[in-house]
Order: structure tokens, then sequence, then C-alpha cells
């Protein structure tokens, strides 16, 4: 049984306020749930601020990207074994955000989850196809092809304790999510993708869902079998509407 995974990925946004006053509330709001691994991933400069409003939380914090180098001559960047000196655990890389407007490659993208593996960090990998490659049929050799680009560079045992998450660029930030069915039918083809190299690996991997992820069809993409939580966006700014996503997974993806 895989036990389900809600990121909220607070992108460029927040304030020393902002992210005292929200983690407040997701802090007594989520305290009990155990069925579900929660993490946010406020912007690098507030992550000392959020790891230390966390101490005796079930929520765990995770970064929104992370540079190749270790140290060194790299201005601006943020190595992996920083991000685990102040106490993240998640790592997501490859975000669309991210290849669109830094030009990111798959290259580069392996070898930041070759570094964060190599630290002991999760990497979280997102994939996802344009609204392009949607429409001419390419969402699976888009997937698959952004999956075999991490597999030439690392062997099928850096998946294991790794993280998918499927992120349809059409559907993130858009107000419209990808529909259950659509996105069971890819995380399926992604898990078969996996267990082609290992299916041990690909019964295990957590696989989320995002791109736009709220609290009305929360519940219908959980039900899914394949959809084994979600990288929140937008709607993890809000603490309400993360508070009932994450109790949304925790209800449906009980691990009994
Ligand atoms: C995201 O940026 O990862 C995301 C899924 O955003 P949103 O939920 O706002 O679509």
């Amino acid at each position: 049984m895989r036990h389900p995974l809600v990121i909220g990925n607070w992108k460029l946004n927040g304030s020393t306020k902002m992210v005292k006053e929200l983690i407040e509330k997701l802090h007594n709001e989520l305290n009990n749930i155990i069925n579900c691994n929660i993490a946010i991933a406020p912007p690098t400069l507030y992550l000392s601020q959020a790891k230390k409003a966390l101490i005796n939380s079930n929520i765990t914090l995770a970064a929104q990207d992370v540079d190749i180098n270790l140290f060194g001559a790299f201005t601006g960047d943020n190595s992996a074994e920083m991000l685990k000196d102040i106490g993240v655990k998640y790592v997501i890389i490859g975000h669309s955000e991210r290849r669109i407007y830094h030009n990111e490659t798959d290259e580069l993208i392996a070898q930041k989850f070759s570094i964060l593996k190599s630290q002991g960090l999760i990497p979280v990998l997102c994939i996802g196809e344009s609204k392009e490659e949607n429409n001419a049929g390419k969402t699976e050799q888009v997937c698959a092809n952004q999956i075999d680009k991490i597999l030439h560079y690392l062997s099928i045992d850096a998946f294991k304790n790794s993280v998918i998450a499927y992120e349809p660029i059409w559907a993130i930030g858009t107000y419209k999510s990808a529909t259950p069915t659509q996105a069971q039918s890819v995380h399926k083809f992604i898990r078969n993708h996996i267990a082609k190299q290992d299916p041990i690996v690909a019964e295990k991997i957590i696989i989320q869902y995002g791109g736009s992820v709220n609290v009305n069809n929360a519940s219908k993409l959980f039900v899914q079998p394949d959809i084994d939580g979600a990288l929140v966006g937008g709607e993890s700014l809000k603490a309400h509407s993360f508070i009932s996503i994450v109790n949304t997974a925790s209800i449906i993806k009980k691990v009994y």
C-alpha cells in the first residue's frame, strides 16, 4: 500500500508574516493526520523560518529547486547539502516553470536528481506535456521521454524512494484540472513504464497529480488507484483549501 503525499508548492509567494500565519494554521489543523504525508515548499529564503515554525509538526519541508553543484563559485544557487542541512526532505525538480523560464533541460534535471539522491534527499520529479503535445496525442510519449532521460543517466534504483509528479502544463494555474479519468490513465501509463524496468519500484513509487487541484476536485482525483496525492500550487496558499485537500487524501487513501 502506498502512503499518499500532498505537497504545497508556494512558488514565488510569501513574507515573514505570511509564513508565520499560514504555518500556524496548518500546524494546528493537520497535526492529527497520520494517513497522509504532508510537505510545504516555501521560497528558499523562508525555509529556515518555516523549519522553526514546524517544530513538533508532522509537516515536513520541501524545496522548490536545487543546484547541481554542492559548493563553490555558483552565485545565487543553493546546494543539496545546504537544503539537507536546514532540514529539507523533498526537493521539487523539473517543474514546468523552471523548464520554461530557466530553459532547464532533461539532462540538467537528471543531474539534479542525481545530486539529491547522493545527499539522501527525495526528488519530486515533475513531468508533463504542453497543450499542443496533449492535442497531438503525445502525452504518453512526452512523459516516457522525461523519465527515460533520467534513466539514461541513473539506474532504476534511483527511483526507489523518489516521487514523480505528473503535471500537465495546460492544467497548472489554469483552474482546468485534467479529469480524474485522464489523470488516472496517464498515472497508470507512468507506473507501467517504470514497471518495465522494475515492477517493485513501480508498485511503490508515489505518483502525485498536479494541476489546478482544489477542494472540489481532490476527492475525485484521489479515488483513482494510481493517483497517490497531489502537488498543489495556488490552493496551498489558502490554509482552509490545503487543509481540506490533505484531509481528503488522508480519508480516501487510508492505509489499514
Ligand atoms: C504547481 O505549480 O505545481 C501547480 C500544480 O500549480 P496549481 O495547483 O496552481 O495548478
